[in-house]
């Protein structure tokens, strides 16, 4: 049975972004007769906005999304995060580093997703809860198939180096929290923004690490403005909840479907059995970005 989600940021209203996100996951799971569940990701406290998932949840309401099971927030599930996290600690396979983003930078190359850390604390032994604490990875590369982009493969430590598990302001890193909460939700298809393709081989790196299910991916591309991706935080195109229809069409368009058929439902019911029925993964552009 596939298993798909919608894991989205309080960090402010939802954008035309995330709706796209929202509708590719919720098409691929309903076309396949799966369940759709709704994550919200609200462990960076300062980065959320109070209230705004209850906004985008009425969001998702007002445009006919149907979600499975209740919806999961991060914020309270962090003995789960730390209880892998000891399991790691464990393994001796993490380890706390001091160093400051400027020494970061100063030290570090720029990789395909940031600084590629250079190992500068590997070996020091520091044991402050005040300290990131990052995870050793191994010299290895991890290849998966993206069900739109295709074909990925990337060398972690290489292109990546030891990642941070949780922050020094003791805040659990999306990567570690991500992998757990879809292996214990279930989630075996994950459809997001490509803005995360780069994250993928480290969370497939967690997974193997902590024994946990794989899953496919698929990214499809992300809008963008100027040339700059669409964020809650800069409030690009937050959505006019007055054209539920056209939003939804806007994101049918935008993701390659077949969406003249679909424009002609007068019921939000009818558009969704429609679009459901319809959808077809192998029209989404295959490139990372669409300027809108
Ligand atoms: N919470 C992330 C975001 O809103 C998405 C995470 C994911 O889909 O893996 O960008």
């Amino acid at each position: 049975m596939y298993i798909g989600r919608f894991a989205p940021s309080p960090t402010g209203p939802m954008h035309f972004g995330s709706l796209i996100t929202a509708v590719a996951s919720y098409l691929d799971a309903k076309h396949q007769h799966g369940i759709w569940k709704v994550r919200i990701e609200d462990l960076d406290q300062p980065r959320t906005v109070k209230g705004s998932d209850k906004t985008i949840l009425d969001t998702l309401h007002q445009h006919g999304f149907h979600w499975d099971d209740e919806v999961v927030y991060q914020s309270h599930r962090l003995d789960i995060y730390q209880s892998f996290l000891s399991k790691l600690n464990e393994k001796k396979i993490t380890y706390y580093c001091e160093c400051s983003r400027k020494e970061i930078a100063d030290s570090a190359i720029t990789g395909i997703d940031g600084m590629i850390y250079p190992g500068t604390c590997r070996n020091k032994i520091l044991d402050s809860n005040h300290h990131a604490l990052r995870v050793k990875v191994e010299d290895l590369f991890i290849e998966f198939e993206d069900k739109i982009q295709g074909g990925i493969k990337q060398n972690i430590l290489k292109e990546f180096g030891d990642f941070i598990l949780k922050r020094s302001d003791g805040i659990y890193a999306y990567q570690l929290a991500v992998v757990i909460d879809d292996a214990l939700q279930n989630i075996n298809t994950i459809i997001r923004g490509s803005d995360l393709i780069d994250s993928s081989s480290r969370q497939i790196y967690l997974q193997k690490i902590l024994s946990l299910p794989k899953v496919t991916y698929g990214h499809v591309p992300v809008a963008t403005l100027n040339q700059k991706k669409l964020s809650k935080e800069n409030q690009s195109m937050p959505i006019n909840i007055s054209n539920v229809k056209d939003n939804l069409i806007a994101c049918l368009k935008f993701l390659g479907q077949d969406y003249e058929v679909v424009r002609k439902e007068n019921t939000l019911t009818n558009f969704w059995a429609t679009a459901i029925q319809l959808w077809d993964i192998s029209l989404v552009p295959k490139i990372k970005t669409i300027e809108i």
